[in-house]
C-alpha cells in the first residue's frame, strides 16, 4: 500500500501488504475512484469523505467525491456521472440503500468494483465489499449506557439494586438506512427485559421501528415527534427520564424540545434533562455532553473506516483480495455482503478526553 495503515493508530493493522505502491505500476495506475457520500449537515460524513479521498490520493488514485444533499435522485445521478467518468472502483455511502440498483449494474457490466461505506446496498447483487462497525454492538451500547445513566447496571454492566420506574422514550433512525435498524434492534434486545418487567415504561407507548423511525435523520423531524410526545404524554408532572437517540443530531433537536417544554438545561434542578444517548461523537453533541445536557455517545473512529475503504479500492485496482472479517452478518437480501467491521467505544463524560482528544480524534481547542 502507498499509504499506511499503521499510520492510522489502532488501524486494522496487520494485514495490510507490506508492498510499496503497486498502484503506481500497474495498469489501474492513477486510475479514478468515485466517492459518493450522503449528506454535508453531520460533520462526520464531512470527515469521511475527506478521509476517503486523503487516502486514495496518497496511493496514487484520482478521486471524485460528492455530497447528495440527502436527495436520492441527487446520488442516484452522482453515481451514474462516475460511471460515465470512468471511475474504476465506487465507494458509495447511500441516502436510501435501495435506489442505486440500476447504476450498480451499469457499473457491474463495466467490470466496476462497489464498496459499500459504512450503510449497506441492499437489494443489488453488484455490491462487491462493505465496510462499517458493528452496527447491532452500537445500539447494544447506546442501550447498555442508557441503563448505566439510569443507575439500572453499573460501570461493570451488573445489575444494581435500583428498580425505576423510568419513563422512557424511543427514537430510531432512517428507515431507508439500513444501519438504523440494526441499531435499533441492538438497542431493544438489550432494553427488552427492562421494559418487559415494567422498570422501563416508554410513556407515548410507541415501540415499534415505524412508529419512532425518523426520516433521513432529520433533527428538525426529532425535535417535533419529541414536542408532541411531552405535550401528549407527559402532562401533569409526569417526567421524562431517558431517551434512546441514535445520533447526535437527533439528540440535539430532543435537548431542544425538552428545554423548550421546562426541562433544566443540564441534568440538575427539579425538572432534569432526561438521560440522553447518542451517535458519532460530533463537536457539539460533546460539548453538551461535557455540560451535562447529553448523557453519552457512540464514538467510531471514522479515520479507520476511511483507511479500510482506501485499502479495499486499492487491493482491487492491484488484483488482490481485499481483506474481510465478517462473512454472515450483512445479507443485503441478495447476497451476504464480504465486510470489514469496527468496533465502537461509549463516550461519557468520563472517558471523552482519553478516547476523543488523547486520540486525536477531536481537537482540545475545538470543544472550547
Ligand atoms: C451512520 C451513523 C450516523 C447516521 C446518520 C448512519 O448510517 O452509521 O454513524 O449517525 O447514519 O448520519
Amino acid at each position: 500500500l502507498a499509504f499506511s495503515l499503521a499510520a492510522c493508530s489502532g488501524g486494522r493493522g496487520g494485514g495490510a501488504p507490506a508492498t510499496g505502491s503497486a498502484a503506481a505500476e500497474g495498469a489501474n495506475k492513477g486510475a479514478l475512484v468515485g466517492v459518493a457520500m450522503p449528506t454535508k449537515t453531520s460533520s462526520r460524513w464531512i470527515s469521511d469523505g475527506n478521509e476517503v479521498k486523503k487516502d486514495l490520493e496518497k496511493a496514487g488514485y484520482k478521486v471524485d467525491l460528492e455530497y447528495a444533499n440527502d436527495s436520492i435522485p441527487t446520488q442516484v445521478q452522482q453515481v451514474g456521472n462516475m460511471i460515465t467518468k470512468g471511475a474504476k472502483v465506487l465507494i458509495i455511502a447511500s441516502v436510501d440503500g435501495t435506489a442505486l440498483t440500476d447504476q450498480l449494474e451499469t457499473a457491474a457490466n463495466k467490470g466496476v468494483k462497489v464498496i459499500a461505506y459504512d450503510r449497506l446496498i441492499n437489494g443489488s447483487p453488484n455490491v462487491d465489499y462493505y465496510t462499517t462497525f458493528d452496527n447491532y454492538k452500537v445500539g447494544v451500547q447506546q442501550a447498555t449506557s442508557l441503563l448505566t445513566g439510569l443507575g439500572l447496571v453499573d460501570e461493570s454492566g451488573n445489575k444494581t439494586d435500583e428498580k425505576g420506574p423510568f419513563n422512557i422514550e424511543l427514537f430510531a433512525g432512517s428507515p431507508d438506512d439500513n444501519n438504523a435498524t440494526f441499531f435499533f434492534n441492538g438497542a431493544m434486545d438489550t432494553l427488552k427485559p427492562y421494559l418487559d418487567d415494567k422498570t422501563l415504561v416508554v410513556g407515548s407507548g410507541q415501540t415499534a421501528f415505524n412508529q419512532v423511525a425518523t426520516l433521513r435523520w432529520d433533527p428538525a423531524t426529532a425535535k417535533a415527534r419529541m414536542q408532541n410526545l411531552i405535550a401528549k404524554s407527559y402532562s401533569g408532572g409526569k417526567k421524562v427520564d431517558a431517551v434512546l437517540s441514535p445520533y447526535d443530531g437527533l439528540s440535539i433537536g430532543i435537548i431542544s424540545a425538552l428545554t423548550g417544554a421546562g426541562y433544566d438545561s443540564k441534568r440538575s434542578g427539579s425538572k432534569p434533562l432526561p438521560i440522553i444517548t447518542g451517535q458519532d461523537a460530533e463537536v457539539p453533541s460533546v460539548k453538551s455532553i461535557i455540560a451535562d445536557a447529553q448523557y453519552s455517545t457512540i464514538y467510531k473512529d471514522t479515520r479507520k473506516l476511511a483507511v479500510e475503504a482506501a485499502s479495499m479500492a486499492d487491493d482491487i485496482l492491484t488484483g488482490k483480495t481485499p481483506e474481510v472479517n465478517d462473512t454472515k452478518s450483512y445479507n443485503n437480501k441478495v447476497k451476504v455482503v464480504p465486510s470489514y467491521l469496527f468496533q465502537s467505544t461509549v463516550i461519557t463524560k468520563d472517558n471523552y478526553q482519553k478516547e476523543l482528544v488523547d486520540s486525536g480524534y477531536i481537537s482540545e481547542s475545538d470543544l472550547k
